[in-house]
């Protein structure tokens, strides 16, 4: 299962004794990849290198740490923040091998930031508009 094209196939039930379609199969892949990425040590050191202490959570009035946003150097609590890959897990020109989405997903911390909600959300809108340009 090193290399599976999307392309090919996309809509006829080869997975699952018939029930999935490979699209599907991919997306299951890749949730179980990314449950595993929450897992990644190094993840936590990219968060642990962008706290910036604790301070009152606006939303809750209690202390909490807060961490610095890579993109706009605003402070957020954990639930606001997200550890983001600099170069997209699966690259804008599409996917390509397992390998490839794996060697990507598992970065070591230099290759992870941390963006507040707002920056992630418009990062993730140039991606898809990128991902658009190459397929089109
Ligand atoms: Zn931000």
């Amino acid at each position: 299962m090193a290399s599976l094209n999307q392309s090919s196939g996309g809509h006829q039930l080869l997975r699952n004794g018939g029930k999935w379609t490979n699209a599907r199969f991919n997306s299951f892949i890749k949730s179980g990849l990314r449950g595993m990425s929450r897992r990644w040590p190094p993840k936590f050191e990219c968060l642990a290198d962008a706290c910036r202490g604790a301070k009152t959570n606006k939303a809750t009035g209690r202390m909490a740490k807060h961490y610095e946003c890579a993109e706009c150097h605003e402070h957020f609590p954990a639930k606001e923040v997200a550890v983001d890959h600099i170069q997209s897990v699966v690259p804008v020109t599409g996917f390509t091998t397992w390998d490839e989405v794996i060697e990507r997903m598992f970065v070591e911390k230099d290759g992870l930031q941390v963006l507040c909600k707002a920056c992630h959300l418009v990062k993730s809108a140039e991606e898809k508009q990128q991902r658009k340009q190459a397929k089109g």
